[in-house]
């Protein structure tokens, strides 16, 4: 896998402080993606163990809450991999650090029927997943964490242990002074 950029305070990209990984590689093309330069899956830097290690030490930071996967595309199968990887040794070495990932592709329809492969392992390691391509016509720049209309922000653990999918509203309940 190759990436195209690491950003180390991101605040866009979830709550809090966070470090972001924009994977190279993304077969959806969007019309209007805000990073098309990143749809070559050869575009920018291999992604390797010293990768790994920089971006672990970068989430190690008291001020950062956690990790959030970009691109690109995240789920794509060439890309899987790679990913798994650093969330495993990531998450090992801090647990409690969140994880999110924006994937253009669908949560029931793509990611957990199996169609991308195995995503079990993935899947265990993420908070939220914000998913859905980018769909212009439905672009709403009021939206906190999205682009457009149709994507959705997925609790990733209560949407796997109740089989259906369970909305992210932690951000919502935090607005309105009733969060966590
Ligand atoms: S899924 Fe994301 S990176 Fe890929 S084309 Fe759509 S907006 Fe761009």
């Amino acid at each position: 896998m190759n990436y195209a950029t690491i950003k180390n305070n991101d605040i866009a990209n979830g709550p809090g402080v966070r470090v972001s990984l924009f994977v190279s590689g993304c077969t959806h093309h969007c019309k209007g993606c805000f990073n098309e330069v990143a749809w070559d899956f050869d575009y920018g830097t291999p992604f390797t163990q010293e990768t790994i290690d920089s971006i672990i030490d970068m989430v190690s930071k008291p001020h950062i809450k956690g990790l959030t996967l970009l691109g690109g595309e995240p789920f794509e199968p060439q890309n899987q991999p790679a990913v798994v990887e650093l969330l495993r040794q990531l998450k090992a070495k801090y647990p409690e650090k969140s994880i999110w990932a924006f994937s253009g592709y669908l949560f029931d329809k793509d990611i957990i029927s199996g169609k991308l492969g195995d995503t079990a392992e993935y899947l265990s390691y993420l908070d939220v997943l914000v998913d859905g391509p980018f769909v212009e016509a439905k672009r709403n720049l009021s939206l906190r964490f999205r682009g457009s209309e149709n994507q959705r922000l997925i609790d990733v653990p209560a949407s796997l242990q109740s089989g259906e999918i369970v909305l992210w509203e932690d951000w919502q309940g935090q607005k309105k002074g009733m969060g966590k």
